[in-house]
């Protein structure tokens, strides 16, 4: 289970935010929780989440390892301040920051450079579902986002599957509807990488009341949650959804 906070929440109430998620999930088992945070906020996170199974991931990150690019944060970097994972691809990456298929490609290799596991996202548009180009939009970025990864860089990757017209709009997709999804994803990975197993987060407007539901499929993995990840006991119910 991944929380992304997008660009929510000060050092100090990353703070807060631990004090009480860390005992709400320190039972929990058969389930890996990270979250993560905006760069300015990771320190915090790190430091608070130490000695718990809690990991932390960036949101985003360049794929130079340093260099003249001002603004831009690192896989080094990340990693240096203790982060585990980071998300590369995310949906608002690509429709307000010029993400990618390429990008996408060249973040995550970076990122797996640096010794980081990736959340590499995926999903079509509103229009793009109604058109009927569901399947044809996940390969074009499957083929060039995912595919350019060598078998062992695929290996230590999760992908999300992000349905855009579902984040931060109320709007899930039906489990049956993120599970068909799902089955194309496995599939690309299947042709491309044989038998090779990938997990599958589903994003999308997860929420306490419909993540039992969704992870009630077979073909979804884990899930990806933005709104609802960032209160402390609606994350550590999505978290503990099967208890
Ligand atoms: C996301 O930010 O990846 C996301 C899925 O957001 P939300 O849960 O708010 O729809």
């Amino acid at each position: 289970m991944a929380a992304n906070w997008k660009m929510f929440k000060t050092p100090a109430e990353t703070k807060t935010f631990f004090a009480s998620f860390l005992p709400l999930v320190k039972d929990t088992t058969g389930c890996e929780v990270a979250i993560c945070a905006p760069f300015v906020d990771l320190p915090e996170a790190v430091s608070a989440a130490a000695g718990s199974a809690v990991m932390i991931g960036g949101q985003n990150l360049y794929w130079a390892k340093e260099g003249a690019f001002t603004g831009e944060i690192s896989g080094p970097m990340l990693k240096a301040l203790g982060c585990t994972w980071v998300i590369v691809g995310h949906s608002e990456r690509r429709q307000y920051f010029g993400e990618t298929d390429e990008t996408v490609l060249r973040r995550t290799k970076a990122a797996m450079e640096a010794g980081l596991k990736v959340i590499v996202c995926v999903g079509e548009l509103l229009s793009e579902r109604e058109a009927g180009e569901t399947e044809a939009v996940l390969r074009k970025q499957f083929e060039g986002g995912i595919a350019g990864l060598t078998a062992a860089e695929f290996a230590g990757i999760v992908i999300a599957y992000e349905p855009v017209w579902a984040i931060g709009t109320g709007k899930t997709a039906t489990p049956e509807m993120a599970a068909e999804a799902h089955r194309v994803i496995r599939g690309l990975a299947a042709e491309r990488f044989g038998g090779a197993e990938v997990r599958i987060l589903y994003g999308g407007s997860v929420k306490p009341d419909n993540v039992k539901a969704l992870m009630a499929q077979e073909e979804i993995d884990g899930a990806l949650v933005g709104g609802a990840s960032l209160d402390a006991a609606s994350f550590a119910q999505i978290v503990n959804f099967a208890s």
